[in-house]
């Protein structure tokens, strides 16, 4: 458990929730947030509100400010450079890189490790760098990865005497923003929190008008209002527009560039079959008449749907199992289409149309014949 930390505190809400499961395990913790000359400096005000807000519930957090403008007035970024704009669209999209500060996060990392170390000096005590990055960041941001941590840290502490002191603590690296709201949630319970309070004091855009209020069009905003979405919450924030209408573009933003991904990704038949619903030509696709051991993943996500146990030969001339996979969770869905009522079977991760199901599979084993696309379904043997 950790009784001593620091942390940047943007005023974002991963640094944020950050905060909340530090305090709610029970640390002490430093607080530093950094001006750089950032178009939405509001959140330096907004990680103070909050600051204030968790010491009236007598919470041990203290908030420093630090104020880089000058020194990050030389670097290029549509984050700083008033000619540049920020850019719109997904998170994970190419023109993000625009949103870049160049060796940021080694400069904020070097402020805390100095802190850290002199904390760790002054009190006797083990103090950890706790820092929200997520995998989310991963694509863009390569300074949000965990080999450059890695790196940083055997940096540092290989050019400082006490640094056994001082460790990097970085519990969400794996996870995603939806990881981070929803241990947020569990955080601000244990402590009694208003969470819309806490959250009303965060901003996430890096283009907020002048009250602070975004178009929740940014690649930040986009990724946050996705995360408040797939938690069934409502952003506390203000938008330029009512959350209906963020939430709506920001999905559409998400269902875009899943599709482009997709369609790079997949052939133009696996595409057909699974983004736009369609039927391979029966004894055409890799599988139907497939007879190795192995499993059956969804071609989209990878997601594990069959084995070859659970394969037989319908002579229908696609792939046909009697049974899914136990952790499969396979969508069936009503199909009203081409003058048939028919039940249509979709991957519960991806939601790729897979095929069709019908009830003349063999008895013995329950009845069911999912009839598959080749096209949906990648094969791995194994060894029987
Ligand atoms: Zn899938």
């Amino acid at each position: 458990m950790i009784k001593r930390a620091v942390m940047a505190l943007s005023g974002g809400m991963d640094s944020t929730s950050l905060l909340l499961r530090l305090l709610a395990d029970g640390a002490h913790v430093s607080c530093v947030s950094y001006h750089y000359g950032q178009k939405h400096s509001i959140e330096v005000q907004r990680a103070s509100n909050n600051i204030e807000y968790l010491q009236s519930k007598d919470l041990t957090v203290d908030h420093k400010i630090v104020d880089l403008t000058d020194a990050m007035s030389l670097f290029e970024s549509a984050l700083i450079n008033e000619d540049k704009d920020v850019p719109e669209g997904h998170y994970e999209e190419e023109q993000m890189k625009a949103t870049v500060v160049p060796n940021r996060n080694a400069i904020f990392a070097s402020i805390l490790y100095g802190y850290a170390l002199s904390i760790a000096e002054r009190e006797r005590v083990d103090v950890s760098i706790a820092l929200g990055v997520h995998s989310g960041d991963h694509a863009i941001y390569p300074d949000c990865r965990p080999e450059f941590y890695q790196a940083i840290d055997h940096a540092f502490t290989t050019g400082n005497w006490g640094s056994e002191r001082v460790h990097f603590f970085l519990p969400y690296i794996e996870g995603d923003k939806v990881t981070i709201l929803k241990d947020a949630l569990l955080a601000s319970d244990q402590m009694n929190l208003h969470f819309d309070k806490v959250f009303e004091n965060t901003i996430t855009s890096y283009n907020p008008d002048q009250d602070g209020r975004s178009s929740g069009r940014s690649g930040s905003d986009v990724e946050r209002i996705l995360a408040f979405h797939a938690l069934d919450l409502v952003d506390p924030i203000e938008y330029v527009e009512p959350w209906e209408t963020v939430l709506e573009a920001a999905l559409e933003t998400e269902r875009k560039h899943k599709d482009a991904y997709y369609k790079e990704k997949l052939t133009d038949m696996q595409y057909y079959v699974t983004r736009e619903s369609g039927t391979e030509r029966a004894f055409t696709g890799m599988y139907w008449d497939e007879k190795r051991t192995g499993k059956y993943t969804c071609i989209c996500c990878g997601h594990l749907l069959f084995t070859s146990e659970m394969k037989f030969d319908s002579g229908c001339g696609w792939p046909s199992f009697h049974s899914e996979h136990g952790r499969a969770a396979i969508e069936h869905i009503e199909d009203r289409t081409h003058g048939m009522i028919r039940t249509e079977v979709r991957c519960s991760k991806c939601q790729a149309h897979l095929g069709h199901i019908f009830n003349d599979g063999p008895r013995q084993h329950g009845g069911m014949r999912y009839c598959i696309n080749s096209a949906s379904i990648d094969f791995q043997e194994e060894e029987s």
